[in-house]
């Protein structure tokens, strides 16, 4: 006899485990089935995000910025620590279990819960019914009011650099370096690319990015993205834009990256190479032909705007579906969906996505770029206010960069807010609330802001986009 649920979710990262533990909440009952698998063939829920992105990403980047600050900056403050050493063991020890806790606790929540939490493979069939094969085990028929496909994504591969594992990884091999490759190349000037390529730089690595845009962080506003660029630049960061991989060899020497720009081929040699030019959707051997479940032709599955897809009651949230592919798009997806089966009215503000780059300068922004109200033909005013005259800033020796605000010229309601600077990506909740209240420039203007922190140059940006900023000169 099949089991029965009212909900079942296939895919426990940040979008599928929120969506099973909202659901629950409701007194839905409710299965959450993943598929993940450690290289030690443990399982364990919290997808991409826990074990293997956000998370072990942001350990390592802590322990490298530690490592850089004490090397680099303590002397300035007056700090000798004698001969600086790194434990390479130890600091991907500390990674691995702040994974273990966090992935560990989603079990807990599950159960606190009531989420039946499945280790396996789901399928969907048609009539939201769901096959469950356990990693060890018999395919098992689940039967669901509703489910919701929450897979996930998987890294993309070049021809040009396939993965072995050892000299050619993703981004999860890049996570996982037992010892500092003296050259590292990164295939990809994106979110990951930079942040992988910062951690190993800090550490001592030689890095260069090969990038096949022109342009650096085409995304960002482009103030921002050439302050980011000039800082890294600082830091001997090498990026090289316009910059297309023809070919990877393997040799005794190392890995020699090949490529073309507008000056012809080059090659590099280095010991290993990141390939990070995006994540594509996980959808192989999720979707039975009959179960009604349409798929875009870059491989998405095809959602409207409450993330319901072509079939019946069949919904689908993350990074599986159009739109950025971070955590937190993916898991306020999820508790829409959970909202929605539940008979709630609600919907996600897809215009205030945060985006943050995890670097050092942090980047951070939220809303439109100056570049997009242009294109859009929309009459805006802009103000910016640099860390170099922020108290707090200049106290944590931290005070390269900016923020930058844009708002409406007409009704001064907030756009967008650009941060390259010190925790940029603490900073930016503060422009994500402002602008989620539709707030205008006027009423961060007028918002009280403690001294001295950072917060001040967001309330200066503020003020200097009416050309009232106090601590720097309005032009
Ligand atoms: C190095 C790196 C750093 C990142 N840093 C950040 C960051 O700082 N901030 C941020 O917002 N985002 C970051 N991301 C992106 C973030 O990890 C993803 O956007 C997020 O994990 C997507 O969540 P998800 O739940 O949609 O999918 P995932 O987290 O990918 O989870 C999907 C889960 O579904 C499982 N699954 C797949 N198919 C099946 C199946 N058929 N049956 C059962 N289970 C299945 C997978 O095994 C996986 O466990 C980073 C990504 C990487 C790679």
């Amino acid at each position: 006899m099949s089991r029965k649920f009212d909900v079942v979710v296939i895919g426990a990262g940040p979008a599928g485990y929120v969506a099973a533990i909202r659901a629950a909440q409701h007194g839905l009952s409710t299965a959450c089935i993943d598929a993940w698998q450690n290289p030690d063939g443990s399982t364990v829920f919290g997808g991409t995000c826990l074990n293997a992105g956000c998370i072990p990403s942001k350990a390592l980047l802590e322990s490298s910025e530690l490592y850089h600050r004490a090397q680099q900056e303590f002397s300035a403050h007056g700090i000798g620590v004698g001969e600086l050493a790194l434990d390479l063991a130890t600091m991907q020890a500390r990674k691995a279990s702040i994974v273990r806790d966090l992935s560990g606790g989603i079990g807990a929540l599950f159960k606190a819960n009531g989420v039946t939490g499945l280790f396996g493979h789901g399928r969907l069939l048609p009539d939201q019914k769901v096959q469950y094969t356990p990693h060890a085990g018999e395919p098992e028929l689940l039967e669901a009011e509703h489910v919701v496909l929450a897979t996930g994504s998987t890294p993309v591969e070049l021809s040009a650099a396939l993965f072995d594992g050892e000299r050619i990884v993703d981004s999860q091999g890049a996570l996982e370096f037992d010892a500092v490759p003296q050259r590292l190349g990164v295939i990809g000037a994106g979110v990951i690319g930079l942040e992988l390529g910062s951690v190993w730089q800090r550490l001592g690595a030689e890095v260069t990015i090969v990038e096949a845009m022109d342009q650096f962080l085409f995304m960002a506003d482009a103030q921002i993205a050439r302050e980011a660029q000039r800082q890294f630049k600082k830091q001997g960061l090498d990026i090289r834009l316009g910059a297309m991989v023809r070919a990877t060899e393997i040799t005794d020497a190392g890995v020699i990256l090949k490529y073309d720009d507008e000056q012809g081929g080059h090659e590099i040699t280095v010991d290993k190479v990141i390939v990070a030019v995006g994540r594509r959707p996980a959808t192989g051997n999720l979707l039975d032909p009959l179960a009604g479940v349409d798929v875009s032709e870059r491989g998405f599955v095809e959602v409207d705007s409450e993330c319901r897809t072509t079939a019946l009651n069949v919904w689908a949230v993350g990074d599986v579906v159009r739109g950025p592919m971070l955590a937190h798009k993916g898991s306020e997806e999820g508790v829409m969906v959970a909202d929605l089966i539940a008979g709630d009215v609600t919907e996600v503000n897809y215009d205030v996505i945060p985006s943050v780059i995890y670097t050092a300068p942090e980047i951070a922004w939220v809303g439109k770029t100056e570049e997009e109200l242009k294109k859009a033909g929309v009459a805006f005013k802009s103000g910016t206010f640099n860390f170099a005259a922020s108290g707090r800033a200049k106290a944590m020796d931290q005070d390269a960069g900016l923020v930058k605000i844009v708002a409406s010229a007409t009704t001064d309601r907030i756009l967008g807010v650009h941060i390259c600077g010190p925790m940029a990506g603490e900073l930016i909740g503060e422009g994500v609330l402002a602008m989620e209240f539709q707030a205008s420039t006027e009423d961060l203007q007028r918002t009280i802001h403690g001294h001295p922190t950072l917060t001040e140059a967001v309330h200066e940006a503020a003020l200097a986009v009416d050309r009232r900023a106090i601590h720097a000169i309005n032009r």
